[in-house]
């Protein structure tokens, strides 16, 4: 099968033909039909985030087929559509798995970083960690839901009671989790990058109530923050946003150092919290709001091949929305 294999940190994705892996006991082989570009595998890519090994096939918003079933898979049928996201398995018996914290499960195996993802025509994945995905949407509309839906729901879900919100960088998440937010009568203001006139038009055309430069204070103070864009200086200014008792959220997993702040920006009860990777439960809520609201994400799609060049769109910032590979 061809794959766009990660050989070494900084060095561009190679263009391989890799055996066809056998799904083991419990686990399922997919076709792959898309899969999603997320910030995540830039940072894999780029050794901000180092890889566990490597050569390593990245990918983590994978759509695909069933088409073969491992040993012992019950519940998924030949052809049937699933979602493979980050969440490659956790070990279930530790004490963040019993508690409903299988994000935080020290042997969690996460794809496109520990088990190979879906930058290719195929992946192995655990059956049990594959959610079942609506059959009639076309794949490249399905892809960014699998972890900017996915991940960005758990960030959004902690400030799901807040009524009016900022949300800090406008891309892959952002879009999706505005039209969530929308849905439930929020009022959003998103902060783009300073002089970035197209993400501002964007977020407008998606309903934001303002856009405007992230250097800028919002109309009125926000109840809750949400950060996407990997950048440590946006805490100091989202807490400036926030009124007492508001909630900021970073939702990535990987920022540039915070500057030192005064605790003043901090008192009076804010709450200033990370959110790691993900659960089998945000999944399952976000893919039962999603179809609802129904979420329609902005994509741009690139051939397998050209998984360096969506690569570097997104380091640029030069997507409007999620990019997709199409194998
Ligand atoms: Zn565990
Ligand atoms: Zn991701």
């Amino acid at each position: 099968m061809r794959a766009m294999v990660l050989k070494a940190v900084g060095a561009p994705l190679a263009l391989e033909d890799l055996p066809l892996p056998t799904p083991g006991p419990g686990e399922v082989l997919l076709k792959v039909e898309a899969c999603g570009v997320c910030r995540t595998d830039q940072h894999i890519a780029d050794g901000e985030l180092p890889p566990p090994r490597l050569p390593l096939v990245l990918g983590h918003q994978v759509v695909g087929r069933a088409v073969a079933l491992g040993e012992g898979v019950e519940g998924v049928s030949l052809g049937q559509r699933l979602g493979a996201g980050w969440l490659g398995g956790a070990c279930g018996t530790c004490k963040y798995c019993r508690r409903g914290q299988e994000n935080l499960c020290r042997q969690a195996a996460f794809t496109g970083y520990h088990r190979d993802g879906g930058y290719a025509e195929y992946l192995v994945a655990r059956a049990a960690f594959a959610y079942p995905l609506p059959e009639e949407w076309p794949p490249e509309a399905l892809a960014p839901w699998l972890c900017a839906g996915l991940i960005g729901y758990r960030a959004y879900r902690l400030v799901q009671d807040r009524q009016v919100l900022g949300f800090y960088g406008f891309g892959a998440a952002a879009h999706l989790l505005l039209q969530v937010a929308k849905h439930q009568g929020k009022r959003v203001y998103a902060f783009v990058r300073p002089g970035d006139e197209a993400a501002k038009g964007f977020a407008l055309e998606l309903g934001a109530a303002w856009a405007g430069d992230s250097t800028e204070a919002p109309p009125e103070p926000l109840e809750g923050a949400l950060l996407f864009a990997p950048v440590g200086a946006l805490v100091p200014k989202a807490l400036a946003d926030t009124e007492p008792g508001g909630v900021v959220v970073l939702a990535g997993i990987h920022m540039s150092p915070i500057p030192e702040m005064p605790y003043r920006l901090l008192w009076e009860e804010r709450v200033l919290r990370s959110v790691a990777n993900l659960t089998r439960e945000d999944a399952r809520a976000f893919l039962e709001i999603a179809p609802q609201v129904p979420v329609r994400a902005a994509v741009e799609t690139f051939p397998l091949e050209e998984a360096n060049r969506a690569l570097e769109a997104l380091r640029q910032g030069r997507l409007r929305g999620a990019a997709v590979l199409l194998p």
